[in-house]
């Protein structure tokens, strides 16, 4: 698969989806105000809507576009070059907002909900995150509690909530009790948000992404009818899992345009510029910086259009390609917005030349729908129990036998025996990482013929694993850490040094004076 000619699979409508947002960029966009008024401008929503971006792949019975998922993915990476607060903003509502319901709300429910949602008259989210359960989706705490009369009443609290306060609709995932108290398991409900006891929260001021709003939400004896469940009672995290699927792929696809366009201001910067060297970008440790991170984006590209094409088929896509797409996509997306700022020097640290943006939103995409840490660790640990699995990640492609060796090298190192739960941890990390390396050089292995580009991808993909393979079998990764007490003592030390700065100074006055409120 050579990942960037797309002329063949191109529908009309698509075509005319980009056209339009390359367009809109140009002509009404400005990201630097967006961010400086944290806010999006008031014509941007219908804007939007009315090119059915609030309806991707809702089905065009419910007035949506139903866009293939190949499709879908190339109008994400398209507003991933063009800005991360149009990306999240329609990322978050078509992904993590419309599946659970047009995948598991009740057929009248759908009807009502999905045309306001497809012409974006209706804004919609997903609600897991709490102050005490981000990674650990299980440990959320709201409560539902299930009534004779079948209606169900949530109390709790969640935090982080994309476009929270501004949606119409939110998937709330709470756990879920019986009349007679019994714990029946997570459970997603579809929450209008005009319902008594939903509260919006007050915006967190977040790095980046300002012009996309965050809010804590609270449900103060919120009752929702029976037909608000998303999916049975207790099968919430079926529901999340499948949105968090679609979100991770979608943002290596976000992720994957801000690659692009980050490569393509650096690269434009390099040609002109001269340093001691001569030109820049004939440098040979620029020209390295390039090549690698040419082939990062070109390795993102053909996974990201891989999981689209399996989708599209309706083959089963296994679980590891979508974490490979988070985990990969993301780590090398911000590797080469880094890379893009320190080549462009000081107009690199300028806010207004796009990437010191760029520097900013795209920092999220680490953190958010699985932290890098959580989900390497989780996929690491999944192979340690069956570590014939990662050879097996491989009959998805036709590689040469040297690839396969290397994976049985990582099948090996997963069957290692550890010493505590903390090496474990470490163990699972390292072989999560393998993981990913192993379906990353397998796949661009495929198409290494096409190009000299795609030649030297499929190369760089393969050094990655074999060296961090090579790394992981000297037992690098694995020396004796002090213990973590030790590492608390050493940084309460710092104190001595840098004393206690902690700002206490009041901040703004926001709230309305007391003798002016109605209550
Ligand atoms: C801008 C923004 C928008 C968001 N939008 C939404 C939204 O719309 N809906 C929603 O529900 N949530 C949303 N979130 C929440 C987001 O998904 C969580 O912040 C994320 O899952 C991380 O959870 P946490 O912040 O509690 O970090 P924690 O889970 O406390 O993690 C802290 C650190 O520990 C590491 N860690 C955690 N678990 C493990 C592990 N098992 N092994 C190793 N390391 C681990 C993490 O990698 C991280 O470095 C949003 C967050 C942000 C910042």
């Amino acid at each position: 698969m050579e990942p960037t000619d797309h002329s063949d699979t191109t529908p009309d409508r698509v075509s005319h989806l980009l056209e339009f947002l390359r367009r809109y960029s140009r002509q009404r966009l400005d990201s630097r105000r967006m961010d400086e008024r944290r806010a999006f401008p008031t014509s941007l929503i219908p804007d939007l809507a009315a090119h059915g971006l609030f309806g991707l792949q809702i089905a065009e019975e419910h007035g949506g576009l139903g866009l293939s998922h190949s499709d879908f993915l190339r109008v994400i990476t398209q507003l991933g070059a063009i800005d991360a607060n149009l990306f999240v903003l329609l990322g978050v509502h078509n992904t993590l907002g419309v599946p659970p319901v047009a995948h598991y709300a009740a057929e009248h429910v759908k009807s009502a909900v999905l045309p306001d949602v497809a012409q974006g008259r209706a804004l919609i989210t997903s609600a897991i995150s709490e102050p005490g359960a981000g990674s650990n989706v299980r440990a959320v705490q709201a409560r539902a509690e299930r009534w004779p009369d079948g209606s169900y009443v949530i109390n709790g609290s969640k935090q982080w909530i994309s476009l929270g306060a501004d949606a119409t609709y939110v998937n709330v995932f709470a756990r879920l009790s019986d009349e007679y108290g019994r714990d029946l398991g997570i459970t997603g409900f579809l929450v209008d948000t005009s319902t008594p006891g939903f509260v919006g929260g007050p915006e967190v001021l977040t790095l980046g992404l300002k012009a996309v709003p965050q809010n804590s939400l609270e449900f103060q004896s919120l009752r929702v009818p029976g037909d608000a469940l998303l999916g049975g009672e207790g099968a919430g995290l079926l529901a999340a899992k499948e949105a968090f699927m679609r979100g991770r792929v979608t943002l290596a696809a976000g992720g994957l345009g801000a690659m692009m366009r980050s490569l393509e201001l650096a690269e434009r910067f390099a040609r002109r510029r001269q340093v001691a060297t001569g030109n820049l970008a004939e440098n040979g440790r620029i020209h390295q910086l390039f090549a690698e991170s040419v082939a990062a984006t070109q390795a993102v590209e053909a996974l990201v259009r891989y999981i689209g094409a399996r989708m599209d088929s309706g083959e089963h896509v296994p679980e590891e390609l979508f974490f490979a797409a988070k985990i990969t996509g993301c780590e090398l997306m911000w590797q080469v917005v880094d890379r893009s700022v320190q080549l462009l020097g000081a107009r690199g640290y300028v806010d207004t030349n796009v990437l010191g943006q760029f520097f900013r939103d795209y920092r999220l995409l680490r953190i958010f729908e699985g932290s890098t840490e959580a989900i390497t660790v989780y996929l690491g640990s999944r192979m340690l129990a069956a570590p014939q699995r990662v050879l097996s990640l491989l009959d998805e492609f036709d590689v040469a036998p040297h690839l396969q060796e290397l994976a049985a090298g990582v099948a090996k190192l997963a069957s290692a025996k550890t010493a505590n739960v903390q090496s474990q941890h470490v163990l699972a990390n390292v072989v999560g990482e393998l993981t990913c390396w192993t379906i990353m050089a397998g796949l661009t292995a495929q198409s290494q013929h096409r190009s000299e580009m795609a030649q030297y991808t499929a190369a760089w993909c393969e050094q990655q694993l074999s060296e961090r393979l090579r790394t992981a079998e000297q037992g690098t990764p694995f020396v004796e850490l002090p213990t973590v007490d030790a590492i608390a003592r050493h940084i309460g030390g710092y104190d001595d040094t840098i004393g206690d700065v902690e700002q206490r100074r009041p901040g703004d006055q926001n709230d309305l004076d007391l003798l002016l409120r109605r209550h």
